[in-house]
Order: C-alpha cells, then structure tokens, then sequence
C-alpha cells in the first residue's frame, strides 16, 4: 500500500503513506495532510511558520497480535510565544514517543497485572510500562481535590522481605491514603504532620492505631486535643498470639503424656481463633470437648469474647463497668499469661474507652493490608518505593 492517499481514522491529521510487516511487527509510515494547519504543541494556538520537518517513531497499540511501529513525519513550528517547538498532534502523548491510546491502554493494565506481564502484552521495556503508569500515577494524584481530614487511621506493613516497614496514614472518613513512608518509629511519620501544618493539625479528632508503636507519642506532640484509639483487630490478634498460643501450648505439654488428647488440642488450634458463630455443627462438638477437658482454654476462650465487647459498649459508664470486670476476672483467673496481658493492657484504658466516642471502623485497616499485599505482588522486583507509595495512594483516592 503505497498510493499515498489512505486515510485511516486512527491518526488524525495525518495519512498512510506506507505498511510494511516485517519479523518486528508492522511498519506504518505516516504523512501529515499539507492541508492542516499546524498547532505549536506548547501553546496549542496555530501557527503557520513551519520550521523544518523531522521524522519520529512512535509506538502505537498492538494490532493483529503484531506490535506496531509508526514512522511520522512531524513538523516543528516557530511560534513566535514558545520559539521552534513540535506541531501539536491530537493522539499523540507528551513526549511524542506512544500514542495516546498505547500509553492509556498499558497504564489501564498496570492497575490490573504486574509489571513484567504488561510489558510482554505490549511488546515494550518494563521500564517503559512503568513510566507510563507512573505518568498515570502523577496526573490521578495530581487531580485530587486537598484532603481536610478530621479522623485518620494509622497503620504500619512489611515493606520488603527483610523487616523493612512502612507507615500509611488514611482518612478515616474519606478512606484516602493521605500519606505513606518507609519505615514505623516517630521521625519517620514526623513528615506527615509537618505537611499537615498547625491548622490541619488542630483539625484531628481522633487517630485510631495499633497500640504497641511510637505513634500515639507522635500524635500527641502536633495533634494535643486528638484522641488515640486503639484498635480491636490489633489487640485481638495480640491476645490470640500471647494468650490463647501460650495457654493452648502449655496444655498440649501438660497432656504430654497423653497423646491423643495431646493431638485434640494442638489440631483445636484454628478452631479457638474462628469466630464461634462461623463453626459448623461438628466442629462445634469437637470445640466442647476440648474445652472441656482444658480449663483454662475454656476461660481465655470467653475473655476473648469479652474482651471483643469493650469495643462495643455505647457509653462510658457500661465501658467502664465491663473493663472493670474484664480486669477482675483477669485478675483471679490464675493464668499467668491471661494475668500479664491484662496488666499491660491497663495502661491503654485511655485508648480503648476512646472507641465509645469515636467508633472507627477497623476494617478499614484490614481492606487496605489485603489491597498493599495485591499491589505489592504485582510490582514485585522492583524495589522502588516511591513508585510503589504512589500506587497504594491512588488505588485509595477517597470517596468524599
Ligand atoms: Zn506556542
């Protein structure tokens, strides 16, 4: 094909001039219509002084399985606002390597599949893909409207295999990823409240967190009047570890010389850490036997439960009613490791009334953990945190 007239709807402005395959895809050269006038590409008014033309290679979509290269002969225009600049072309991209559909097709996909299988879909440099989606990233972020959050969730994840962790700061109202950096001690989060500034600051009610990290002392010196809660999947997760682990081992030993009973309550394990409601009816049976047969078990069994409902109290006084007898049962229950748990907890009161008040929702915490792993897996091997923050930022915009 080479009559020089073809005009196909995919290149506006411009016709085919030339179709070649070959073993490195399809070849089209493209010729700008003499009829249009040229726009500068800087201040996309017209300009007819045409400076002197140039050929460039584009990448366009693949088509037919095959990738596809463009040979397009641009002008460059003296426009007498920009000086000598390239002709401004409607389905071109910024820097005039792909087309606007190649590069919003493959940034589209990054949200999807990780990286490396991008780039082979497309045919391009992985580190093409990731600046194409990392342009995606910026202009997203960019075209958020200013955050003015009020109650923020705070959370700490493993970054990269080796303990290295990271900090997310969300709206707890908007679910907005506000801020994410390396690493989990005070420094570290400083940043954010350094942006925040003093009146956005003093706008923070409340911050809920896990009780055991240096944030609740961060928060307290830039945001005095907020309220730190703690979070119940946090302290859950710690009593089924410290508790329950320690109580289900130290039954298993003492059975040690009866080995199936032994056997019943080391395979009860993940049968104490589900939620009741969620057992089925044998399973239910098997659970009754073996708190039966184990005390303790069945104790630290039902302070969980308890201890799930402080969460719970709608007024202060019932929460203060049922952490005193929380504490008390603790107390008397002769199970060191219920006993030492408890006595740590006390000093959180503060933190755990909180949640009568301001009644933040954990699950917040739990949705962005899955969303971090997904994303973490799909931009596995490359190390590159800020590109990675930028990620988990936009995947979490908010809904105001
Ligand atoms: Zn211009």
């Amino acid at each position: 094909m080479s009559d020089g007239k073809a005009l196909l709807p995919f290149w506006e402005g411009f016709r085919v001039s030339d179709l070649q395959t070959s073993p490195e895809g399809i070849q089209i050269s493209l010729e700008v219509d003499p009829g249009r006038m040229p726009y500068c590409s800087g201040c996309e008014q017209p300009c007819a002084q045409v400076h002197e033309y140039g050929r460039r290679r584009i990448r366009d979509l693949p088509m037919l399985g095959q990738p596809v290269h463009l040979s397009v002969t641009l002008r460059r225009v003296a426009c007498p606002t920009c000086g000598h600049r390239r002709e401004w072309v409607s389905w071109l991209e910024r820097h005039a390597r792909f087309t606007q559909r190649l590069a919003q097709t493959v940034a589209h996909w990054c949200t999807r599949l990780p990286i490396a299988h991008v780039a082979e879909l497309f045919g391009l440099h992985w580190s093409t893909v990731r600046t194409l989606d990392e342009r995606r990233l910026d202009a997203t972020l960019a075209a958020l409207p200013p955050a003015q959050p009020t109650r923020l969730v705070m959370d700490e994840f493993a970054l990269y295999k080796g303990h290295r962790y990271a900090t997310v700061v969300m709206d707890a109202d908007t679910r907005r990823v506000l801020w994410i950096g390396e690493g989990r001690s005070r420094a570290a989060i400083r940043p954010f409240f350094q942006a925040l500034g003093s009146d956005g600051c003093a706008r923070i009610q409340a911050v809920a967190m896990d009780m055991n990290t240096a944030f609740d002392l961060e928060v307290r010196q830039h945001c005095p009047q907020a309220r730190v809660v703690y979070d119940l999947f946090h302290v859950i997760a710690k009593y089924g570890r410290e508790v329950i682990g320690r109580v289900r081992v130290d039954a298993a030993n003492a059975l040690s010389h009866d080995k199936p009973a032994r056997r019943v309550v080391k395979q009860a394990h993940w049968l104490l850490l589900r939620n009741p409601d969620h057992l089925k009816d044998h399973q239910q049976v098997r659970l009754d036997e073996v708190l039966a047969a184990n005390q303790s078990l069945m104790t630290v069994y039902v302070m969980k439960a308890q201890l799930k409902a402080l969460w719970t109290a709608t007024t202060a006084w019932a929460w203060r009613r049922a952490w005193k007898q929380w504490m008390s049962h603790a107390e008397q229950s002769q199970i060191p490791a219920l006993i030492q748990f408890a006595r740590r907890l006390r000093g959180y009161w503060r933190g755990i009334l909180s949640r009568v008040r301001w009644p933040m929702h954990t699950g917040q915490l739990e949705g962005i953990n899955n969303k971090i792993k997904v994303i973490k897996r799909m931009a596995y091997g490359y190390r590159d945190s800020e590109y990675f923050f930028k990620k988990i930022k936009a995947a979490f915009p908010g809904n105001p």
